[in-house]
């Protein structure tokens, strides 16, 4: 019994969802994320969108590793996928209360869509948050011309 190549088994496992992401359909492991069966010769199974993110991006930085900015463990889009440390990754999951909230929203409660996150070399920052002040130290006159 021949398998199919391994690439062919891993998109006929993926939906593009109309919100960009895209949806992992196959195996997932007790934490949510996609694997994937490597196969022969390679064995092992593999984590889907870490594979994805590294086929498309390169490696991803020793230290480091994957965050979905959509907050959708199942997506493997690599374009919702941010490479951070993984202490980040885990103050980032932790919140004393409204820890759902806080993994979706920035503090003032504006959704942490792939748009509207500006990627940072150690975070993330909300854009509309980022335009908002840039829009109130113009109008104090700060950082305009003398
Ligand atoms: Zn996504
Ligand atoms: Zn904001």
């Amino acid at each position: 019994v021949t398998q199919p190549p391994f690439e062919t088994r891993f998109w006929s496992k993926v939906e593009k969802s109309h919100s960009g992401c895209w949806i992992w359909t196959g195996a997932k492991n007790d934490t949510g994320y996609g694997m994937l069966l490597r196969g022969v010769p390679a064995k092992g199974r593999i984590r889907a969108h870490r594979w994805l993110y590294e086929k498309t991006n390169g490696p991803i930085p020793p230290g480091l590793e994957l965050d979905h900015l959509c907050r959708n463990r199942a997506c493997v889009n690599p374009r919702h996928l941010e490479p951070v440390s993984h202490r980040e990754n885990i103050l980032r999951g932790i919140g004393p209360s409204a820890v759902h909230a806080k993994k979706t929203h920035c503090i003032r409660g504006h959704e942490f869509t792939p748009a509207n996150t500006k990627r940072l070399p150690h975070g993330r920052e909300c854009v509309e948050c980022r335009r908002m002040h840039n829009a109130a130290r113009s109008r104090r006159g700060i950082g305009g011309k003398p």
